[in-house]
């Protein structure tokens, strides 16, 4: 078994503002979570070093917006190939710092260079149009221009690749951004600064800056020069920051929490199914808001499903990430690994039963001070169960049972929550029926893994607002100016 080694940094842990690594000021420390080891202090940025950032951000913008499109796409275009080119250094740092194993790694460097690409040739694709006007000898020009400086605040899930999808669009669109990385993973998001500058960025276009989500938070959302804030996060601090923005009439674009539905219909394919659901529950061990958080499996088939999903749990690979094919790593802190235990108990004390769990990551004895959980099987789980209610963010697979497919549509919907869901059975105008019924901006139809930088992704209820990717993404970034005027007449001299 060879480990993967952490790469040697090419950045620095300190807020990148302006081209620059800022010294001085508090630090935290981040740790790996698969063993404890400390990996580097990182250095917060203060209020007063985000307004620089945010001023930075401001004059730096001037320029950029009215660079061509091309030029700002050649950009997002050649990070795109820098990430790629780099993607091994990339994936090492991102499985240190998170925790996921390293194919999981490799595989969102790429989805994360994927969206440079995308909006480095959406860059181009920003039309106006010119309108008819009521009265004669004038027109209307409607004009898409970027909305100004953009603030980007992630979570620590996918640490890269929800800030490409934020950078990318924004910097498409011709703003300038400020990115603040959650805590726990700061040091893959300012690896990309000087990757970015390499790509020809010019500086104060994109400031990265590390540190305390309300702290931080609270200035991007006052300052009177950001124009958009854009969260990917918990539901809570959702509704935190579109209150802290409101006074100052921010635009909002806000990827949230989940509860996704996965619905087993009666004739599914349950070797195919199996493989599936497995993986994408211990993709990033299950803290993904798009994960299965609720299976609903037909009565018909709940039993052999069972023993097919509990035989492929125990079959698979929990450990240190930087090792050779493991299937899972840890939970991102001892917290997590709490909260998830909690409500696995919860669900057992009301009834539900474990009929799966592996615990193969404890015969390792340098993983002592991980912060794993064992991915677990949980049947006779029911609606009203916390585990059921709300987000897991944990390799938990809760088993409904249901009798009539219309019952587990309704069941699907009956939470706030509308991100993603899934469909699994062989008859496609059932499954399309079913997935048209769910409430939830993305469905997978015998797919585990739908999102892609080609399609709009966005929650409803209270999953979000806005969209990202597609040729939706942009426009999160872009308002509209209309100039009415007269149309200019030929001129005989
Ligand atoms: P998670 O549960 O995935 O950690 P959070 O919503 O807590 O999700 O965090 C997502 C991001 O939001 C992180 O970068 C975090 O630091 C930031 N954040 C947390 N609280 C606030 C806040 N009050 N204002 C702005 N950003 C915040």
């Amino acid at each position: 078994m060879s480990t993967k080694s952490l790469p040697h940094f090419w950045f620095e842990p300190r807020p990148w503002i302006d081209g620059q690594w800022q010294t001085g000021g508090e630090t935290v420390t981040v740790h790996n979570p698969a063993t404890g080891a400390k990996i580097a202090d990182v250095t917060r940025a203060d209020a007063a070093a985000v307004r620089r950032a945010i001023e930075g951000a401001v004059k730096a913008q001037r320029a950029w917006r009215e660079a061509s499109a091309v030029e700002r796409g050649n950009v997002l275009k050649r990070t795109a190939a820098l990430l790629l080119a780099r993607k091994d250094e990339f994936a090492r740092l991102l499985t240190a710092e998170q925790g996921k194993p390293y194919a999981q790694a490799v595989g969102e460097i790429e989805y994360a260079a994927s969206f440079f690409q995308w909006f480095g040739e959406e860059a181009r694709r920003v039309y106006g149009r010119i309108a008819a006007h009521p009265e004669a000898g004038r027109e209307y020009f409607v004009e898409h221009r970027a909305a100004g400086v953009a603030g980007l605040i992630t979570p620590w899930n996918f640490p890269i690749a929800q800030g490409a999808k934020k950078v990318a669009a924004s910097l498409a669109a011709g703003c300038s951004a400020v990115w603040k990385p959650a805590e726990l993973t700061p040091l893959i998001a300012l690896a990309v600064g000087p990757v970015m500058a390499e790509a020809g960025l010019p500086a104060g276009v994109l400031q990265i800056v590390p540190g305390r989500g309300s702290v931080v938070g609270g200035v991007l959302a006052e300052h009177p020069a950001v124009r958009v804030l854009s969260l990917t996060g918990s539901t809570a601090t959702g509704s935190t920051l579109m209150a802290a923005g409101a006074p100052g009439i921010k635009r909002v674009s806000l990827e949230l929490g989940g509860n996704a539905p996965f619905i087993v219909l009666p004739d599914a394919d349950l070797d195919f199914t199996t493989e599936q659901l497995i993986r994408l529950k211990l993709f990033v061990s299950g803290q993904v808001c798009v994960t299965a958080n609720r299976v609903f499996v037909h009565a018909d088939i709940e039993s052999a499903l069972t023993e097919k999903l509990a035989a492929k749990l125990n079959a698979a690979h929990v450990g240190n990430g930087l090792e050779d094919g493991m299937d899972a790593g840890p939970l991102i802190h001892r917290q997590a690994c709490t909260e998830v235990g909690a409500v696995v108990d919860q669900a057992v004390a009301q009834g539900a039963r474990i009929v799966a769990q592996n615990r193969s990551y404890e015969s390792d004895d340098t993983l002592r001070a991980g912060t794993f959980f064992p991915p677990t099987l949980l049947t006779c789980v029911r609606d009203e169960m916390k585990v059921a209610r709300d987000e897991i963010f944990g390799p938990v697979i809760p088993l409904l049972r249901y009798t009539r497919v219309s019952e587990a549509v309704r069941r699907a919907n009956e939470t706030p929550h509308g991100l993603a869901a899934y469909v699994y059975g062989r008859d496609l105008a059932q499954c399309h029926a079913v997935a048209r019924g769910i409430e939830a901006g993305i469905v997978g139809v015998n797919e585990w893994r739908p999102l892609k930088a080609e399609i709009p992704f966005g929650g409803i209820k209270q999953s979000g607002i806005g969209v990202e990717g597609g040729e939706e993404g942009i426009r999160e970034f872009l308002e509209i100016q209309v100039i009415s005027m007269p149309k200019p007449l030929i001129q005989d001299s």
